[in-house]
């Protein structure tokens, strides 16, 4: 964890301490690289937390934005607003999903998925099922609700007491999923790839017994996607690697290119549980917003980036494999599409440290696990810069464990 500093360098910020910050000042970004106030140029393999999926400033979501600069920026969603309505119709054409409901970020699109959930058991099916089941080591947010989701006690650490109606079981165990089911479930909630409790890849037969015991049991799937869509995993869900349909997902992070938005998608039978006031957002979905998201899906579209990260996936997985698959330091490499996971016998946070230092950016997830996420558009070249900054940084800390 690096020490907390504002942009002066000085050890006293107004902001709150809720982040331990690094001590490095991004000033500027384009495609896979970022530089700081000091000119040091960096190799991004984090792109914001799964955020910049087109890298910085890509061209055509810049010219849009610009356009809709000079237009207008926000009216209220008690106007009709064009350009939220084919963001809509786009998400839907890509999808499984039939509505969309925009809103700022992955928490809020989590929060309006149990909010439906919890609305079509009541006011459609007339029942009170509220319960929704998570699991283990699963993220979903950081508002009260998603908190209480989330399978990971240190988000709740201080925030009691926490909203009724959530319960968590472990991950790929079908016995305590089916036991945590009562005549109160409202829904499942999920990760295809449980991204921020180490990149956890749920297993195929699991899913689709899920998906099963839901249609048996009359819940809904919520399928967060908030890390892993658009395009992420080299699919533009996660949940078609599974050949599943979910009642409801959700997405953020990655589809307006690092403009704040979210999105919470339905299948066509949940439409009619909210109606006009039962939801919404002061921001959701603004023109400008919506912009973003448009062109971001229509540069994702013709540049056919699904196809590109499940292309791109193969050489990093293969790279990966052929410099550290046999290092003792190394326990398992993980992920799929652009998000992936290297387990290591010990903590990391040196090795994020070292790797700025030498100019290449990433994450963890979880202490001992290092986290890659290239952007979307990353190359082959950009790729064996990583490589080999990380197989140096990883042959280093093994030389000190043997000697
Ligand atoms: C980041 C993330 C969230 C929370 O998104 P915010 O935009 O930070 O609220 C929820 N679920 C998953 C899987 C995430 O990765």
């Amino acid at each position: 964890m690096g020490k907390i500093v504002n942009q002066n360098n000085e050890s006293k910020s107004a902001l709150f301490p809720t982040y331990a910050r690094y001590p490095i000042s991004l000033v500027k970004g384009q495609g896979s690289w970022l530089w700081d106030d000091q000119g040091n140029k960096y190799l991004d393999f984090m792109s914001g937390l799964a955020v910049t999926n087109l890298g910085h400033a890509p061209e055509k979501v810049k010219e849009k934005l610009k356009e809709q600069l000079d237009e207008l920026w926000h009216v209220s969603n008690l106007f009709q607003i064009p350009n939220q309505e084919k963001a809509a119709t786009l998400m839907t054409t890509i999808s499984s999903g039939d509505a969309v409901f925009f809103c700022n970020s992955g928490a809020e699109a989590n929060e309006a998925a149990i909010k439906l959930a919890r609305r079509y058991h009541q006011k459609v099916k007339g029942t009170d099922r509220h319960e929704v089941i998570t699991f283990n080591q699963s993220f979903h947010g950081r508002t009260l609700a998603t908190l209480t989701a989330t399978g990971q006690d240190k988000v709740k650490d201080g925030f009691l007491p926490l909203p009724a109606g959530f319960k968590t079981v472990p991950l790929h165990d079908l016995d305590a999923l089916k036991a945590a089911i009562t005549d109160q479930t409202a829904a499942i909630m999920m990760e295809m790839v449980l991204a921020e409790g180490g990149v956890l890849v749920a297993q195929a037969e699991f899913v689709k017994a899920v998906a099963e015991l839901c249609k048996q049991e009359g819940l809904l799937l919520i399928i967060d996607e908030v890390q892993t869509g658009m395009g992420r995993t080299g699919k533009w869900f996660a949940h078609e690697h599974y050949g599943i349909e979910p009642d409801i997902f959700t997405v953020a992070k990655g589809i307006a290119s690092g403009f704040p938005a979210g999105a919470m998608l339905g299948k066509e039978y949940l439409r009619e549980a909210f109606t006009p006031g039962s939801h919404a957002t002061t921001f959701g979905g603004t023109p400008l917003a919506t912009a973003a998201i448009i062109a971001t899906i229509e540069t994702m579209k013709e540049d056919g980036i699904p196809e590109r990260v499940a292309k791109m996936s193969e050489y990093l997985f293969a790279k990966l494999n052929e410099n550290l698959k046999d290092n003792p330091f190394i326990k398992e490499i993980r992920g799929l599409g652009l998000l992936v996971g290297i387990e290591c016998v010990e903590p990391i946070a040196s090795i994020i440290l070292e790797g700025q230092q030498r100019g290449l950016l990433f994450v963890n997830a979880g202490p001992n696990v290092i986290r890659l996420l290239p952007n979307l558009n990353v190359t082959e070249q950009e790729i064996d810069q990583a490589m080999s900054i990380l197989a140096d940084l990883i042959q280093e800390h093994t030389n000190v464990k043997t000697v």
